[in-house]
């Protein structure tokens, strides 16, 4: 890392204790940025990473709800404002049990380079809960995300702060979420959440976009080198919302999906994936990929281990953030991998990343390979502006034209900065020059 850069980040570190993961996302990006630095010393002298790397305005708040026996129960709801340089801060909710500041911070500083990637007007933020839905009704779900809304109505707004989902939050949880909102309120304020009812303000595509976006950036990158999708054997980590539209959209392009994980284990489908039947048993059922092995002749469910075991030359890990290792990294590699693109936050860790680029296999990062959701809400946001709907088709080319403009902006800021086909480079440095001449442009706030 540039010595200029190391004191910023050793002040972060140790202003942030403990958030191993948002010390993750931080380091990663710093490594990119030393030659930024040496073109643009305005960056230095306006102490824009010190600045960006401090949330806007953290909320921590209570979450209290009753379960369907009438017991109490008390989470913690987050809402990170990260950045509003470009717009106002856009980005998911995460309701896991994993959930804790650390990770919505990782999250909300990831979501600032996505969204300034994208080109659309949209800053950075992240929320979220450690409450965690598997297992509870729908009525639970319900009054749990009455409850969050009760406290988050009073710091986002269409201007202020737009959430959507991320794991764990789906069009389900949006709905209730807006409900309460306009309850509340008594404004119908379509644009305050994105990933609503298509019936209600939503966006057609939205529900694909995140999966369909990783899987036409992976197509670009795979284009660089005069090859597709085509014939290409490929494994997909997770089986939610992600996994299963990249799963639809790899096979829509040729390729044979063999491969799709959930946290018990994973499933082997040599036949390729029935993305209908996938789809029926995790977002209809709310089932498990054993549902998936036992009405699926021919396809083997494994407990335990790693889907990386398997072998594939395209990787899309779309579960969650260190789910790929060094060592899956290794693998993976030994067996034939050409390329890699992340519908997940962060899948790989540094060491991950570091086996792929020496090996020279295509490795497009979260937050260039899975803007397409966040991009999409940006649509939806529009869409809501000018009290419109947009049909599929335009829709869907106008998400290609963000991927593949996303793809070549970081491949040219890759080549600009002596990085060639390096898409890390590219998409730290692309995001980063944007907000830092918005922050510089805005002044001291
Ligand atoms: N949670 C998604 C992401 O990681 C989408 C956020 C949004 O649509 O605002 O980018």
């Amino acid at each position: 890392m540039d010595s200029r850069l190391e004191a910023v980040r050793d002040t972060v570190l140790a202003r942030n204790p403990g958030e191993k993961e948002f010390h993750q996302a931080v380091i990663e990006v710093f490594e990119s940025l030393g030659p930024v630095h040496d073109r643009h010393p305005e960056f230095l002298e306006g102490a824009v990473l010190e600045r960006l790397c401090e949330p806007e305005r953290q909320i921590i708040f209570r979450v209290p709800w009753t379960d369907d026996a009438g017991r109490v129960h008390v989470n913690r709801g987050f809402r990170v404002e990260f950045n509003s340089a470009l717009g106002p801060y856009k980005g998911g909710l995460r309701f896991h049990p994993s959930v804790y500041l650390g990770i919505v911070k990782f999250l909300g500083f990831e979501q600032i380079f996505k969204n300034a990637l994208t080109g659309m007007p949209i800053g950075g933020g992240k929320g979220g809960s450690d409450f965690d839905p598997r297992g509870r009704s729908d009525a639970e779900i319900m009054r749990f995300c009455q409850s969050f809304m009760t406290e988050l109505y009073r710091h986002i707004g269409e201007y202020t702060d737009v959430p959507a989902g991320d794991i764990g939050v789906g069009g389900r949880e949006i709905g209730y979420l807006f409900g309460q909102y306009k309850r509340i309120t008594n404004r119908y304020e379509s644009g305050v959440l994105t990933g609503k009812g298509i019936s209600w303000g939503g966006s057609l595509v939205r529900p694909e976009a995140t999966g369909y976006g990783t899987v036409i950036f992976a197509q670009e990158m795979l284009k660089t080198r005069g090859q597709s999708f085509d014939g290409q054997r490929v494994v997909v980590s997770g089986s939610g919302n992600v996994a299963i539209h990249a799963i639809a959209k790899a096979q829509s392009l040729g390729a044979t999906v063999v491969a799709c994980s959930d946290s018990a284990g994973y499933i082997v489908d040599e036949a390729g994936i029935d993305v209908a039947l996938l789809s029926q048993v995790k977002e209809v059922e709310r089932g498990r990929l054993t549902d998936y092995a036992a009405r699926r002749p021919g396809s083997n469910h494994v407990v335990g281990g790693s889907v990386w075991d398997v072998t594939g030359t395209v990787a899309l890990p779309c579960a969650t953030q260190n789910e790929l290792d060094g060592d899956a990294a290794a693998k993976l590699v030994s067996n034939g991998l050409i390329a890699v693109a992340e519908g997940a936050n962060m899948p790989s860790t540094r060491s991950a990343v570091s086996v792929f680029q020496e090996a020279g296999i295509l490795f497009g990062p979260g937050k260039a390979a899975n803007a397409g959701g966040v991009a999409t809400s940006a649509l939806e946001m529009q869409q809501n502006a000018s009290r419109d709907s947009w049909s599929f088709e335009h829709t869907e080319q106008r998400l290609t034209e963000i991927m593949v403009g996303i793809h070549d902006r970081c491949a040219a800021t890759a080549d600009e900065y002596g990085a060639p086909g390096n898409y890390v480079v590219g998409a730290n440095i692309g995001g980063f020059v944007k907000v830092a001449d918005a922050m510089l442009a805005q002044g001291l706030i």
